[in-house]
């Protein structure tokens, strides 16, 4: 058993640090403060092989697999959380495609993501059912070759920049619930499509959200990716795959928040000592280590998992899940012992505390994580 990094892994890892503490750091404040996403950056991501660099080399990418994937999302979200979603998720709309698209398709759509050129996003969520996968409502209906598709989609990652989204329809309304779904892929410029920006997040505010409406949206029946019926299990499998993404963001702004936070005890004094050498800052410093440390276990592992043909999805869940109580924890703790400085936006640990609330939310909410775990434990 080797748990170390490979040479290549520990050089990606070195590069994908550098690249996001040269590139993020000058517009960080500007783009939280503003809502701002950050096109220029993503594109210069994509020119270092860090946009879809999970995505083999044949479609674009770097193929460095779902370890090195989470390895790049770490060190970017170590320095901002926000903007490195918008690089590691350029690619959202891409893992269907990849898995279940016909060669056409992963031609077509992975390269242009992968360079750059295209962003991606994966439509699922609706207005009125979010952890009810099974509740979404709108509609894709066969009329001659294409597909005419009513609906409405919310909280959308990459809404209003996207070129094109992969959309959870209901194609076969006859089936059971769970195989009535498709997953079509959507032009974001098709007529009948309307996009709006949402405006005031707590956090990750230069990530672009948007609501979705599509109005009698026409597109090929060759968009389909996969087979119809089969939405429903594509998308768990995408969130089986995008969960170690998440995890590993929670991983990299735990981190930040416990190097900031170490460095902070040694330098400010409080009653003639270091804030360190008091029992009740070394306890919460210990604290974050320890989870920190069995957060990188679970995520390096279940990446690690896939990309050697033996994924844990179980697994997945629980760094999802414990990435989002870690984070939480570790940005509270951060502003905690930072005073009443880490209240103010002279420090970063504020705007950690707001970002890591996300990834108790989203790519299902912690409650859901709890669910699935617990409902696995009990089939074995
Ligand atoms: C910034 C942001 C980005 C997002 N990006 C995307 C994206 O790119 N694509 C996309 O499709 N979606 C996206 N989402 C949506 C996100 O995945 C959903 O918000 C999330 O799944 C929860 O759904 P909901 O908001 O409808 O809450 P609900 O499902 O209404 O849940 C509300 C509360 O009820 C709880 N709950 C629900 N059912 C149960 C149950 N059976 N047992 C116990 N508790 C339960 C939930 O855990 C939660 O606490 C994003 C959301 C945000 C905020």
């Amino acid at each position: 058993m080797d748990y170390e990094l490979t040479e290549e892994l520990r050089m990606l890892k070195d590069m994908a640090y550098k690249f996001a503490s040269t590139e993020f750091p000058p517009l960080s404040k500007e783009c939280d403060e503003h809502e701002k996403y950050t096109p220029e950056i993503r594109k210069k991501a994509a020119e270092n092989g860090l946009v879809g660099a999970w995505i083999p080399e044949e479609y674009g990418g770097a193929g460095v697999g779902i370890l090195g994937n989470s390895l790049i999302t770490e060190e970017l979200s170590k320095v901002d959380m926000g903007i490195g979603l918008n690089v590691v998720a350029a690619c959202f709309g891409c893992e269907s495609i990849f898995q279940y698209g016909s060669e056409e398709q992963k031609k077509t759509y992975l390269p242009k993501v992968c360079g750059g050129e295209w962003v991606s996003a994966g439509a699922f969520t609706e207005p009125n059912a979010g952890t009810d996968v099974a509740g979404y409502r709108t509609k894709a209906v066969k009329d001659g070759d294409d597909y005419v598709i009513t609906g409405n989609k919310m909280f959308i990652t990459n809404g209003t920049v996207c070129n094109f989204m992969v959309a959870q329809c209901i194609t076969n309304p006859d089936q059971k619930k769970h195989n009535s779904f498709s997953l079509i892929i959507v032009p974001a410029d098709a007529k009948g499509v309307t996009r709006n920006k949402i405006r005031g997040k707590m956090g990750i505010r230069s990530s672009d959200t948007a609501e979705i409406a599509f109005e009698d949206v026409r597109v090929p029946q060759g968009n389909l990716v996969g087979k119809e019926g089969r939405g429903f299990i594509q998308l768990m499998h995408f969130f089986d795959t995008t969960r170690v993404m998440v995890a590993a963001q929670g991983l990299g702004l735990s981190e930040a928040c416990l190097e900031t936070s170490i460095k902070y005890c040694k330098e400010r004094t409080a009653f003639g000592a270091p804030l360190g050498s008091f029992q009740l800052s070394a306890k919460k410093l210990t604290e974050m280590a320890i989870m920190i440390e069995a957060l990188r276990g679970l995520v390096y592992r279940s990446g690690w998992l896939i990309d050697t043909g033996k994924p844990d999805y179980h697994l997945a869940a629980m760094a999802k899940f414990y990435s989002g109580q870690t984070a939480v924890f570790c940005a509270n703790n951060a502003v905690e012992l930072h005073g009443g400085y880490g209240y103010i936006d002279e420090y970063s640990v504020q705007k950690w505390y707001r970002d890591a609330k996300i990834l108790e939310l989203y790519e299902g909410t912690k409650e859901a994580e709890i669910l699935t775990i617990g409902r696995v434990l009990q089939s074995k």
